[in-house]
């Protein structure tokens, strides 16, 4: 497995794990014994830095996207090997192999498929039905934003301190940032008495800060850690509950598990779309998307079944909602870009299915149906995934070969990555993480060039009231959102403001909280945030197109859409083995893991759609109180800081003058910092301000482009 726990504390040796991918984790039996080789071998590798992942990339190699910050800085990778490939190919480049993964075979990975694959019985399907336990659910929009932990001289700051308890077990998150950088020596000591040692997370010889490589197990009764730095230096911090906890039932009545036969093809994704907007023409519509893909390949050598068009295919979307014509909040959600990742359209398919169904007895769905306008792609990439179903499982790209053509017509690892052939941050304009040569990077011959990027970006111009998109892939359990990009110097798209770093933070206590409650998995905080922080850089993104809305050089990181993504199939806590372990990469086997993937995720969907509902409804004004006040006078400079009601951006001035929208903000104290303090030192300070929500709501009813004063907030701050 590619995670192996560092149990020093536990006093247990590391535990390295190896057999099937198709060993689900926890609990789980082996498939049967199967003849014939692996389709491919998941090789978890170390080496120095991001560079040298993407110089192996540059290089053919094939990448997975759970890159990670192993021990003390090195970068950990898996990368796909055909199964027929000797990982001496990577240790001859430099990488250390920490361990080989056999994929399934091919006949395993066959039985998976829908019309192949045993249906769960109804009674399989009420056996995996969550149920309620632990404490409350979300309360829907949370507060604001947490004050900075900073110790005296500001040499450590803690960035994130979360804690939860999943599979009977509490796991402590910690990010510090150490002036000292990265040669620093940083632990934290537990209330209980625990010590543990963080790593330093260095990115393309940038460092970040430090942190665990993975979440690590903690006392129960702990409630605070003290952080220490190599020179004494120590500052405390609360241990900061991170999703609410335990599993939901569904409600009563409510319908769900549709997706319980196998993988499924785009034919198959769109039997269903198409049904769905037959039966309740009410409530949906089929759009066919404007640009023919390429097409599923004739001759022999492809191996789909002859029901399966070859030749250019229409791709299609389902909208969904009870007023499709532009007036409520639009939601876009797609899915498998990736050909490989097939967990990913049974989300889609399984999430439409419950809007619609659900429709008329459900009181969220109906709400949901009420208020927003939704759009969802099955299959962005139907050529690859067919090919990636029936031929070659490890297929990530379309199959557009022009320029990469073999001679023998395999079609494995050509055609252009849809996730890098987009135009915001791309490789045309500098940005790192994608090729311009054949492989599972490769970005295409030019920005747009592919049919499945543009109609994703057909459906973003036509409809302006988009204001959500969720991108979701497979695997790793993370969940990120922009800058997804950075020039070779980490100059990364401009980021979010404090305010919407904070909102980001916010939905994802959530919709994070809607993927627990299926199963009790969590997508850990050191996996949630901008991908440039937590990931990598991925030039020419799908994620960052829509969320700097196709601006190609953009100068601001003001969200035009809310754009997330989603990579499904968590690692889950294995008690018995005290390791985190991965849950079949990207073909678990259907009816132990892939259906349960489907269903959890689906459950994030709603939470998006959740989010997105809020965001449509609110009309409620942010409130800011600040932790000064001008009753007497101050000894010194004064630090101020603000806590909102909810995730706002706090606008001033100190000179008097009305403050607007173009005064100065708070600023965020650098990644995945909280709020930096506005410093006043003059003896007499007029400090006004006003707060506004991402929706636009401002605090107090205050005009910032009028003349009236009304609304404003105003202190005026003494210092003695
Ligand atoms: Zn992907």
């Amino acid at each position: 497995m590619r995670r192996t726990a560092s149990l020093s504390l536990a006093g247990l040796s590391t535990i390295a794990l190896a057999g099937s991918l198709l060993v689900q984790g926890p609990g789980a039996t082996p498939a049967a014994a199967d003849s014939g080789p692996p389709i491919a071998k998941l090789v978890r590798i170390q080496v120095p830095s991001t560079a040298d992942v993407q110089r192996l990339e540059a290089a053919g190699f094939d990448v997975a996207h759970d890159v990670s910050s192993g021990k003390d800085g090195a970068i950990e990778a898996t990368v796909v090997l055909d199964g027929a490939t000797d990982v001496s190919a990577l240790t001859a480049r430099g990488a250390k192999v920490l361990s080989t993964l056999d994929g399934p075979t091919r006949a395993e990975v066959n039985a998976q498929r829908k019309g192949v694959a045993t249906p769960l019985t109804a009674a399989e399907k009420a056996a995996l039905a969550p149920k309620s336990g632990g404490s409350s659910k979300s309360s829907g929009k949370p507060g604001g934003s947490r004050p900075p932990v900073v110790s005296p001289k500001g040499t450590l700051t803690v960035l994130r301190s979360d804690t939860w308890t999943t599979e009977g077990t509490r796991m402590v998150s910690l990010e510090v940032r150490s002036k000292a950088g990265p040669t620093d020596t940083v632990t934290a000591t537990t209330d209980t008495g625990q010590t543990l040692r963080l790593s330093a997370f260095v990115d393309r010889g940038v460092y970040l800060y430090h942190r665990f490589d993975e979440p690590q197990m903690v006392d129960g009764g702990a409630t605070k850690v003290t952080v220490k730095s190599a020179d004494g230096t120590s500052v405390t911090a609360p241990l900061q509950p991170w999703t609410s906890g335990g599993t939901t039932a569904y409600p009563a009545g409510f319908q769900w598990g549709f997706t319980d036969d196998g993988y499924v093809d785009a034919t198959q994704t769109d039997a269903v779309i198409e049904k769905l907007a037959a039966d309740r023409p009410d409530l949906a519509e089929v759009i066919d998307l404007p640009n023919p893909t390429l097409g599923y390949p004739e001759g022999s050598r492809y191996k789909a079944p002859a029901s399966y068009p070859r030749g250019p295919l229409t791709v299609k979307a389902i909208r969904i909602g009870k007023h499709r014509d532009g007036s409520r909040t639009g939601v876009l959600m797609y899915s498998q870009e990736h050909a490989r990742e097939w967990v990913t359209s049974l989300v889609a398919i399984e999430t439409a299915q419950r809007l619609i169904r659900n429709a008329d007895t459900d009181a969220l769905t109906g709400s949901l149906l009420e208020n927003l306008d939704i759009f969802i792609i099955p299959q962005v990439n139907p050529d690859g995934s067919a090919y990636s179903l029936y031929d070659d499982p490890i297929q990530r790209n379309n199959l557009n070969d022009s320029g990469c053509e073999r001679p023998d017509g395999n079609l494995t690892n050509r055609g252009v990555n849809i996730n890098r052939n987009f135009s915001v941050g791309s490789l045309f304009d500098g940005y790192v993480g994608a090729t311009f040569t054949c492989g599972s990077n490769f970005a295409g011959k030019a920005e747009l060039s592919e049919p499945e990027s543009r109609n994703e970006t057909y459906l973003t111009k036509t409809h302006p009231n988009i204001k959500f998109a969720m991108n979701t892939h497979s695997y790793g359990g993370y969940f990120m959102w922009s800058p997804a990009s950075y020039r070779p110097d980490r100059t990364t798209l401009p980021r979010p403001s404090l305010g919407t770093e904070n909102y980001f933070f916010a939905a994802s206590e959530k919709i994070l909280s809607e993927v627990r409650e299926y199963r009790d998995t969590v997508v850990w905080p050191g996996q949630t945030g901008t991908v440039v922080d937590v990931l990598y850089s991925a030039a020419g993104n799908s994620g960052d197109e829509t969320y700097y809305g196709g601006v190609n050089e953009p100068t601001s990181g003001k969200p035009k859409v809310y754009a997330w993504d989603f990579e499904v199939g968590l690692p889950r806590w294995d008690k018995a083995t005290s390791s985190w372990q991965d849950t079949g990469a990207f073909w678990p086997e259907f009816r132990d893991e892939g259906f349960s993937q489907a269903m959890e995720f689906a459950n994030g969907w709603y939470g998006i759609f959740e989010v997105a509902q809020q965001y449509e409804l609110d009309k409620t004004a942010p409130t800011s109180t600040p932790n000064v006040d001008g009753r007497g006078s101050y000894a010194g400079p004064v630090d101020v800081l603000w806590q909102t009601s909810e995730p706002a951006t706090i606008y001033y001035t100190t000179d008097g003058s009305r403050p607007t929208l173009s005064s100065p903000t708070v600023q965020q104290d650098g990644v995945r910092g909280g709020a930096l303090p506005v410093t006043l030192t003059a003896k007499r300070t007029v400090l006004q301000w006003f707060s506004v929500d991402e929706k636009g709501n401002i605090e107090g009813g205050y005009d910032p482009s009028g003349t009236s004063s009304k609304g404003l907030n105003r202190e005026v701050i003494k210092i003695r």
